[in-house]
């Protein structure tokens, strides 16, 4: 028996979807059965991202070409023929003549070219349309890597895979798990050891999605995180403190989220709304803001997917997706008070505080007082085309999920079930 040999039977293999992972025989009680459910859900909602993120590229270029065949008619003289002939200038050599009305003129005969060839590649690299590159996944906190393997193995379309641990024995075992994968994950996988907060910040906008699975609270993780991720990229966020999102330590909850929680029959979507609020205001921060997809609660934790996008307008709209929670302490009674509010006059729309209060002092049902809680988010917490093509996704590849009863579940729960917290 060689060393090789003697090294692997120390190892027992774990096996989920496609990837494999060796554990210590004397670690593998940690090996834990029910993330699995995290992982399918997220391989789910991340095939619909790269789906959809290539639709909305091709969107894009069918409309800029439209607009730019518009524009070349209306602009080059007719005496220019058929249009064929301004092909070849159309090549490399116009690139840096974009200023004056010479490089103007040049532009349009470019407009003219593209507008007319089907072939991409007589289009300069200014004014071609950016190559949609396959997404590029950061996981930040990777442990021994099996998610992001699986990621990689499982996930057609999808790009590099960066995996981060901040523990070196960890990452160790990443890439001992990234080789036994076979040349399918080493060609895509790395493993860094680094602590993801300093990782994130120092890649700004780098990765197309960004998975966060902490164990407990995500909090410190948010503000590098919604600066890594691009613009239209997905954030995917595991949080698994539900004592205190729910409510059972008020301040804890305020301290790491800076939202107060109530308790309600409408515990998790709570949690949910308080995440997603943090989420939200860490992103505000940078001019950007998110728009939720998907909005669980599994098991023993939550996970949000919220796309990310730049725009300085967009965010003043912020206080109209917030609001607080007054809930009679007494009884199920409970109402939404929002944090903004639009003023339209003719085409002029202003921003004004919410007016309230929206509750009198003591609960016409009960005569009892009121808690205030908040503020959460109370915009959707799902897109429901998301969450329909997500549902249908996964069916239509019944096989390549373990967990296929439960995600299946989840997806019909939420696309179906009336949500309590929403001003919408
Ligand atoms: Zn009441």
């Amino acid at each position: 028996m060689g060393d090789v040999e003697k090294k692997l039977e120390a190892y027992e293999v774990k096996r989920e979807g496609e990837a494999e992972i060796l554990m210590l025989k004397t670690n593998a009680v940690f090996f834990n059965p029910v993330q699995v459910h995290n992982r399918d859900m997220s391989i789910a909602v991340l095939r619909t991202f790269v789906a959809n993120r290539k639709e909305e590229h091709e969107e894009m270029i069918n409309k800029r070409n439209k607009s730019r065949q518009h524009v070349s008619q209306d602009i080059l003289p007719k005496a220019d023929g058929d249009g064929t002939s301004s092909e070849q200038p159309a090549s490399s050599s116009l690139d840096g003549e974009i200023n004056g009305d010479h490089g103007k003129e040049l532009h349009r005969t470019v407009d003219k070219a593209e507008g007319l060839s089907t072939e991409a590649t007589h289009t300069p690299s200014w004014k071609r349309i950016r190559e949609l590159n396959a997404p590029v996944v950061l996981e930040a906190l990777a442990a021994s890597g099996l998610r992001s393997l699986r990621y990689a193995r499982e996930i057609d379309g999808l790009g590099k895979v960066v995996a981060l641990d901040n523990d070196e024995a960890s990452v160790e075992a990443c890439k001992r798990n990234i080789k036994f994968n076979g040349s399918a994950a080493s060609d895509k996988v790395e493993a860094h050891l680094a602590d993801a907060r300093v990782y994130m910040l120092s890649h700004p906008k780098e990765f197309d999605v960004v998975d966060l699975d902490p164990y407990g609270s995500p909090a410190i993780f948010l503000d590098s995180a919604v600066q890594a991720v691009a613009d239209g990229g997905l954030l995917m966020c595991t949080a698994t403190d539900m004592a205190v999102l729910c409510g059972a330590n008020g301040e804890v909850c305020y301290s790491k989220y800076g939202s107060y929680p109530v308790k309600g029959k409408y515990c998790h979507e709570m949690a949910l709304r308080i995440l997603l609020a943090c989420i939200e205001s860490h992103a505000n921060r940078y001019k950007r803001f998110i728009v939720p997809v998907l909005s669980v609660s599994m098991d023993f934790y939550i996970r949000v997917f919220v796309r990310v996008f730049t725009s300085a307008s967009e965010i003043k709209n912020a206080p109209l997706k917030l609001s607080y929670v007054y809930q009679c302490v007494g009884c199920d009674s409970f109402h939404l008070q929002c944090l903004g509010r639009t003023v339209t006059k003719g085409k002029s729309v202003k921003y004004a505080p919410g007016i309230g209060p929206v509750v009198p002092q003591v609960c016409s049902d009960c005569g009892k007082k009121f808690n205030v809680g908040g503020p959460i988010w109370s915009a959707p917490i799902h897109d429901q085309d998301w969450v329909l093509s997500t549902l249908a996704g996964v069916k239509a590849m019944k096989d390549r999920y373990p967990a296929y009863n439960k995600i299946t579940s989840v997806l019909t729960t939420v696309s179906e079930v009336l949500l309590l917290l929403s001003c919408y």
